[in-house]
């Protein structure tokens, strides 16, 4: 769901079983056990289910790109549930419930991944993870690109295992089921493994994205827009990096933070009148409404150039500026000259255009990784 979502709990997801059953009594007690057995109701989790019987229709279809691309008021789930005759249980507010109906709603059609998710035994909650991270470089190496996200060269580090206190040993996202689990066989786990679940996920495939006007961006919706720089990066005290950024209608910030590393000296490269599309989630900031960068499409490069005083034409000195737009003297003649007679000096740019994107490591969950474009399409259409 959204990435964006300001109550969201994690990742902001949300799960979907299709069930062959001939009544929903049976499956509306394990539901609720389960959740009554493993979420965190006592701190507050708002967790929600929802039971229909029969395929999603069009408006359950809608409702879920609703929940990837915008923010749903909670009436409105309730509202959908009854015209669709989905059944809902709910804890507190029940919030979880724009999301329960939104997974049911789910529309992978336009793309999909894998996720194969291992558990840990009970008794393991909480320790650190027992995996030998050499295997995981190993089975990147000998997966990618079928599999990805798995390590993030730049930090070093391995990718797969959450940090956080909760029952997920590891995460392998794959663009088939065959894949992440090869992959997972070739991992040298040192903790026994409860089960292992594949799902089809809608992760990586940046649906989360519209494109959009600079004049029609809102707060917490994920954009494309089509743009050119208008004023130069500068990187602030924290090291995050902000440039502006303007299309037909109006005028954006862009950022570039920190913890997207290296990604921050290729934004730094940017300058005024670089034709740019940029991909990421529209905050509103103290400075007005900015976009935090996850990928970055340079299209065309706007020619750097620099003025610097001339050779004196009559003693073949370098002459001096008299200050900006007010011509040259010569030091040593004392020859004057206007500005246009100001040597232009064309500068070797330091990027090329191209694709860039964040690392693994500060990409988030929706974010197609550029190794991706293409490849899964075509796996798609096979
Ligand atoms: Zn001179």
């Amino acid at each position: 769901m959204n990435p964006n979502c300001p109550y969201k709990t994690r990742g902001n997801a949300a799960i979907a079983l299709k069930v062959d059953a001939e009544a929903i009594d049976p499956l509306r007690k394990i539901a609720v056990e389960v959740v009554e057995e493993y979420s965190e109701l006592d701190e507050g989790a708002e967790t929600g289910i929802a039971f229909l019987r029969g395929e999603p229709d069009e408006r359950l279809r809608s409702f879920y790109w609703r929940a990837v691309r915008e923010l749903i008021p909670l009436e409105d789930a309730f509202r959908l549930a009854e015209e669709v005759g989905a059944e809902l249980v709910y804890y507190h507010d029940g919030r979880g419930v724009v999301g329960a109906l939104a997974a049911i709603g789910a529309d992978l059609g336009s793309g999909k991944t894998y996720e194969l998710i291992a558990h840990r035994t009970r008794a393991y909650w909480g320790t650190v993870r027992r995996i030998d991270p050499a295997s995981v470089f190993e089975m990147d190496r000998a997966t990618r690109p079928y599999t990805f996200d798995n390590v993030d060269y730049e930090a070093g580090e391995i990718r797969i295992a959450p940090h956080t206190p909760c029952p997920v040993l590891l995460g392998i996202r794959g663009i088939n089921p065959e894949a992440v689990k090869r992959a997972y066989e070739m991992l040298r786990i040192l903790e026994p493994v409860e089960y292992v679940t594949i799902f089809e996920t809608n992760q990586a495939t940046d649906p989360h994205y519209r494109r959009l006007r600079i004049a029609d961006l809102r707060d917490g919706v994920s954009a494309i827009i089509d743009g050119t720089v208008s004023e130069a990066p500068r990187t602030d005290a924290g090291g995050h990096v902000f440039f502006k950024l303007r299309d037909d209608a109006g005028e954006i910030y862009c950022a570039a933070y920190e913890p997207t590393k290296s990604f921050r000296k290729i934004v730094s490269k940017l300058i005024p009148r670089d034709e740019v599309t940029v991909f990421g989630a529209v905050k509103l900031k103290p400075q007005g409404l900015t976009l935090n960068l996850e990928k970055i499409l340079v299209k065309r490069l706007a020619e750097r150039i620099v003025r610097r005083p001339p050779i004196c034409p009559a003693c073949g000195r370098r002459m001096k500026s008299l200050g900006r737009n007010k011509g040259y003297r010569c030091r040593v003649c004392g020859l004057k000259l206007g500005e246009d007679a100001a040597e232009v000096i064309k500068v070797r740019r330091e990027i090329k255009p191209g694709f860039y994107e964040v690392p693994p490591s500060a990409r988030r969950h929706l974010t197609k990784p550029l190794m991706l474009e293409g490849l899964l399409r075509d796996h798609q259409h096979r």
